[in-house]
């Protein structure tokens, strides 16, 4: 029995990783574009340490090589879907420096025409493919009522811009967010916007919508995709007719335990599960010498909130009493799709080469300490 309940615990937090192929940028530096970490079998990466003399291996709940599709890859996180309709927050992160293929999984190979057509199905990454699914899984259960809403943050300096905001004029303008703890120990975001959606482009639409704008107007959320972590949040409401069909206890009765400002008073039974997609900053380790002033305090600010993500991790591997989510705005807004029934995913990006090694190294040691 004890056994049992340790395995669903761990069974919370899963790691994946994937190897990306050696691309043509590689190939600047053609000393080191050698290729050092592959993966060896589906659960397996191996790292060659040329200088340590030996070869160092990883173990991973699955590992995907560069050879494996964005279909594949999705293979492995469909289950997910299923788990959210079922009653959990699923959260689904991607870890990796940049130029390690974090967007690449996450949106796919073209994150800005990420909502065209359906002829790049192939080239979508996890989210596009996510929505389709959870949407697909929706229809299927006829007999309940499901609303879809999603909502786009970013945090950068250690702060939360909600990026479907407008400001007066009705303009998008990415606004300032206070993450805080509720009467019920969850975290919140206040006043977050959040945008009704009822099939999988428009989610999409909505997406590439702000990364559009984010990429073409740099003063709107004033920083480079790379060095903010964008959270995508696609929030499900569902009421049935049949509340034990979905779990008891994960409904909720009233306000009491759902307390976005601006909403409706819920009707009773009604199950809230949240879906958080999270593509980090880069996790490359940027040298603090010579760097002074604003670009000093923006990397401190990275290397700080993942380094907390790395603590809050590592606290519930080693199911710690006390997990530290309140050391940065990153890991406490996200404080309940990590821990407790939650399930998440950290999908480690790592790239192949000897350039890149000691960036490899650092993400698979991270994701061996979180398990
Ligand atoms: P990150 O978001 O981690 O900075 P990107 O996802 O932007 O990295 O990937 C960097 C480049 O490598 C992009 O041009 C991307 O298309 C390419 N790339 C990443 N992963 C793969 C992959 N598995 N297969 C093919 N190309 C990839
Ligand atoms: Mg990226």
């Amino acid at each position: 029995e004890l056994h049992n309940t340790l395995v669903e615990l761990r069974g919370n937090i899963r790691v994946h990783c994937r190897v990306r192929p050696v691309l043509p940028f590689d190939h600047v530096q053609p000393a080191s574009s050698e290729e050092v970490v592959s993966a060896i079998s589906d659960d397996t990466v191996m790292v060659n340490c040329i200088k340590m003399g030996h070869n160092k291996m990883f173990e991973f709940e699955r590992v995907h090589g560069p050879e494996d599709s964005q279909d594949a890859v999705f293979e492995e996180v469909r289950p997910l879907l299923t788990s959210l309709l079922d009653g959990y927050n699923v959260c689904i992160m991607a870890y990796g420096q940049t130029g390690s293929g974090k967007t690449h999984t996450m949106m796919g190979s073209h994150p800005l025409e990420a909502h065209l057509g359906t002829q790049q199905e192939t080239q979508q990454g996890i989210i596009p493919k996510a929505a389709a699914e959870l949407f697909r899984l929706i229809s299927k259960k006829p007999a309940e009522s499901h609303t879809v809403e999603v909502s786009v943050m970013e945090v950068y300096n250690n702060e939360v811009f909600d990026l479907l905001a407008r400001d007066e004029q009705g303009n998008a303008a990415g606004q300032r967010r206070d993450v805080i703890t509720t009467s019920s120990g969850t975290s919140q975001v206040t006043s977050l916007t959040y945008e009704p959606v009822c099939n999988a482009s428009e989610v999409m639409q909505i997406i590439s919508n702000v990364l559009k704008l984010r990429a073409h107007c740099p003063t709107l959320i004033h920083t480079d995709s790379s060095r903010s972590h964008l959270i995508i949040t696609l929030t499900i409401s569902s009421k049935s007719p049949n509340a034990l069909a979905l779990g008891e206890r994960h409904w909720h009765t009233h306000s009491q335990t759902h307390t976005r400002q601006h909403q409706r008073p819920l009707l009773s039974r009604t199950l809230v599960t949240k879906l958080q997609l999270v593509d980090l900053a880069g996790s490359e380790c940027v040298g603090m010498s010579g760097v002074s002033g604003a670009a000093l305090w923006e990397v401190s600010c990275i290397n700080r909130s993942l380094s907390a993500l790395s603590d809050v991790l590592g606290a519930l591997a080693e199911q710690r009493p006390h997990v530290p989510y309140r050391n940065s705005k990153l890991t406490h807004l996200l404080q309940d799709a990590i821990g407790g029934d939650a399930k998440l995913l950290v999908m480690l990006c790592v790239s192949p080469t000897q350039r890149f090694i000691t960036e490899s190294l650092q993400s698979l040691g991270l994701g061996t300490r979180a398990r």
